[in-house]
């Protein structure tokens, strides 16, 4: 039973992370989810509800071609980013980013992801090579492969200070996790589900979730019939398969209580790191020694995490950037 009480309430979502390695050959009505990523906002029951959903097979096969990650890190790599993506979208400033910081004692270490309310994402595991054993019943093994530690969420509106709140990992599984940061730090009963499915040959077939909150002025009987719908759901990536959008996503979890979609926007893995960026971060190591690499005819190379990107700053370019600061 769930209490009205913030402080008391969290909707548990039962197997919403469940993620597995199955080789279904995609229909074609699955493969109407994966044109076009995209997700939404909307609100049910009279507005005692809102609620976020999101599809995004090619933000998620992105970052496994981007860093090469093993199935596992895929999918919980995968499953922080659309959370920071939903995350995005509650914010009401166009400036405003989320950054997430999973730290674990698992084998993936540590990952990074940051959103902003445009649907734009960028993320990076610590370590992209795990291979752990499936899982007894065949599911890719995230809460393992993340372990135990923290969360962090640092929300950062340019001209202000960064806010930041961290919470103890509840499974590692990456949504239970999420909802306890919303039950913890923003004191909101929320239902957080995030599936991604890894097929044969580590390639994306599909991923999405979701975010369900429940509003100060919320009754009993809407948060129990939530509940009752999850339950009757057997996981998202279950639903996501059978070639749900978004929005059959959250009609699915607000059953019978009036959803409404309010908003819809695409969304995609977007770095936005350039030649200008690398200059920055190059002028960082300071004038002497951008001095010393042009003198010896260096390239300097810079690495971005996030993407995978390596930009290259040329003698020449580095001799400019060095006259133009004096
Ligand atoms: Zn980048």
């Amino acid at each position: 039973m769930m209490a009205k009480s913030p402080a008391a309430a969290r909707i548990v979502f039962r197997c919403g992370t469940i993620a597995c390695m199955t080789a279904n050959i995609i229909d074609f009505e699955s493969a109407k989810a994966h044109s076009g990523d995209h997700m939404v906002r909307g609100t049910a029951a009279f507005g005692m509800v809102r609620a976020f959903a999101v599809s995004a097979r090619g933000v998620v096969q992105a970052a496994r071609d981007n860093h090469g990650t093993a199935p596992v890190v895929t999918a919980a790599l995968g499953r922080l980013m659309m959370g920071a993506l939903m995350m995005g979208m509650m914010f009401k400033e166009p400036d405003e980013l989320i950054t997430l910081i999973v730290k674990g004692d698992g084998p993936i270490r540590a990952m990074t992801v940051t959103a902003n309310c445009e649907g734009q994402v960028k993320g990076f595991p610590a370590e992209p090579h795990v291979w752990l054993p499936l899982r007894a019943d065949g599911k890719l093994d995230v809460g393992r492969a993340v372990g135990k530690g923290t969360l962090s969420a640092i929300r950062d509106l340019p001209g202000t200070e960064p806010y930041s709140s961290r919470v103890e990992l509840v499974s590692g599984e990456i949504a239970e996790d999420l909802t306890s940061y919303f039950a913890i730090s923003d004191q909101v009963p929320t239902s957080v589900g995030l599936g991604v499915l890894v097929g044969r040959g580590s390639d994306v077939e599909c991923a999405g979730g979701f975010v369900v909150q429940l509003m100060p002025d919320c009754i009993d009987e809407v948060a129990e019939a939530i509940e009752r719908n999850l339950a009757s759901m057997t996981s998202v990536t279950d639903v996501l398969r059978e070639g749900a959008l978004p929005n059959e996503l959250l009609e699915r979890v607000l059953d019978g209580l009036g959803y409404q979609e309010l908003e819809s926007m695409p969304v995609e893995f977007h770095c936005g790191c350039d030649e200008e960026r690398a200059a920055r971060a190059t002028m960082a190591l300071g004038a002497e020694e951008l001095a010393d690499m042009v003198a010896k005819d260096e390239t300097a190379e810079v690495f971005c995490h996030f993407c995978g990107r390596r930009h290259y700053l040329s003698p020449d370019q580095l001799k400019a950037m060095l006259d133009s600061a004096k």
